[in-house]
C-alpha cells in the first residue's frame, strides 16, 4: 500500500503523511486521482455545433457499449439554439463542459485542428481522433486516427453501429440524424455525400422522424432566433480559426432561414467583427450569414478584405457581397481562401 500510495502520490506527500492516521485522506485522494487519470473525454471543436455535441455523446455511447470504461462526452463550449432543440426533442441532457485539456486523456471528434480545439490540448494526450474535416495534426505517437470524406462525423459514427451491429435506441439515432441534418444543411451543402443519405434514410424509422426536410427546417428555425442575442453571441455561435500562411483569419458561419432577418444588424455585426479582430489579433474577420431556403450567403468581411474579392473575383460594397449557392464554409469559403493567401 505504502509503495502504491507513493507512487501515485510522490514521495513528498507521503513522507508529510502519518499512514496510520492518514490512510483514509490516501485513499480517498487516490480514487480521485486514479479517475482522474482514467477518464477518456471525448468532444468536438471550440464553439460547439450540433455535428460536435452530437458526435460526442454518441461515440461515448458506442464505446461504452462496446465495452469500454470510464468514457465521458464533453463540449469545450456554450450549447447553441439548434442543438438545445435537438437535445431536448430526444431528451437527452448537455455534456459535462471541459475548458482545459492539462492531464486529460482526450478523443476528438468533429475536429483535429489545434486552433479549433480545446485550450492547453499539449499537455495532455490525445489518443483518438474521428473527424471528417482537412486534416492538420501532430502526434508524437501512433493513434487511430478515423477519418472520412462524409457531411458530418455523426455519419462515420452511424456506419460504426450499423456495421458492428450496436444497439442503438432512438436518442442515439435522432442525435446522430440531427447532426447529419445540421452538417449537411439537409442535404442540400456540396459537402453531402450518398453515405450521409444512406444512414440518414436507415437513422430516420428509428428517431420516428417521419419527415426529414420538415425536421431540419424545425432545426434551422430554432437555430435562427436572433431576438435574444447579441452581435457577440451570434459572431461567437460557430466561429472558427485558420492559420493561412502565417495569416489569422476568422470565419463565423450562421444558418438561417431567412437571411434578411440579420441585415437590420449590420452595422452592430461588422462593429462586432472588427471587435473580434482586434482582440484575437487576425488579419481578416468574416461572417457568413447563410440562408438554407435561398441557398447563398450574405458575407460580412473587415480586415484584409482584398483577399476575399481575389478569391471570388467580386468587389465588396459596404463590407458585404451576396454568393449565391454557397452553403458551405469547409467546401466553398476555406479552401478559394487558402488559394489566395
Ligand atoms: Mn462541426
Ligand atoms: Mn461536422
Amino acid at each position: 500500500m505504502a509503495q502504491l500510495v507513493e507512487r501515485c502520490l510522490g514521495k513528498a506527500e507521503v513522507a508529510s503523511s502519518n499512514l496510520a492516521q492518514g490512510s483514509i485522506i490516501i485513499f480517498i485522494k487516490l480514487i480521485i486521482i486514479g479517475d482522474f487519470k482514467m477518464t477518456t473525454y471525448i468532444f468536438g471543436h471550440k464553439n460547439p455545433d450540433t455535428d460536435s455535441i452530437c458526435s460526442a455523446i454518441a461515440y461515448a455511447d458506442f464505446k461504452t457499449k462496446n465495452g469500454e470504461k470510464n468514457i465521458l462526452a464533453a463540449r469545450i463550449g456554450d450549447i447553441n439554439n439548434e442543438t438545445k432543440f435537438v437535445l431536448d426533442k430526444f431528451d437527452i441532457s448537455a455534456p459535462k463542459l471541459l475548458t482545459d485539456g492539462t492531464d486529460k486523456k482526450m478523443i476528438l471528434v468533429d475536429h483535429n485542428q489545434e486552433t479549433q480545439s480545446i485550450n492547453n490540448r499539449d499537455k495532455g494526450e490525445v489518443v483518438e481522433v474521428l473527424d471528417h474535416h482537412n486534416i492538420n495534426f501532430q502526434s508524437a505517437g501512433t493513434i487511430p486516427f478515423i477519418a472520412d470524406a462524409v457531411g458530418a462525423t455523426a455519419t462515420i459514427l452511424a456506419t460504426m453501429y450499423f456495421e458492428t451491429k450496436t444497439p442503438l435506441d432512438k436518442k442515439i439515432a435522432g442525435l446522430l440524424l440531427s447532426a447529419i441534418i445540421s452538417d449537411t444543411v439537409i442535404f442540400k451543402s456540396p459537402t453531402t455525400t450518398d453515405k450521409d443519405k444512406t444512414m440518414a434514410k436507415k437513422l430516420a424509422p428509428i428517431a420516428e422522424i417521419k419527415d426529414l426536410n420538415a425536421f431540419g427546417i424545425e432545426m434551422f428555425k430554432a437555430k435562427s432566433v436572433w431576438g435574444d442575442m447579441n452581435s457577440a453571441d451570434i459572431i461567437e455561435m460557430d466561429r472558427k480559426e485558420y492559420d493561412m500562411s502565417g495569416t489569422k483569419i476568422s470565419i463565423t458561419q450562421v444558418e438561417t432561414v431567412d437571411y434578411t432577418d440579420l441585415v437590420p444588424r449590420k452595422k452592430e455585426l461588422l462593429d462586432e467583427l472588427l471587435r473580434l479582430k482586434e482582440l484575437r489579433d487576425m488579419n481578416l474577420s468574416v461572417l457568413l450569414i447563410t440562408d438554407i431556403i435561398k441557398e447563398g450567403c450574405l458575407l460580412l468581411a473587415v480586415g484584409d478584405t482584398g483577399k476575399i474579392e481575389k478569391a471570388y473575383n467580386k468587389k465588396l460594397e459596404n463590407c458585404e457581397m451576396w454568393l449565391d449557392g454557397v452553403l458551405s464554409r469547409k467546401k466553398q469559403v476555406v479552401p478559394l481562401l487558402e488559394k489566395v493567401f
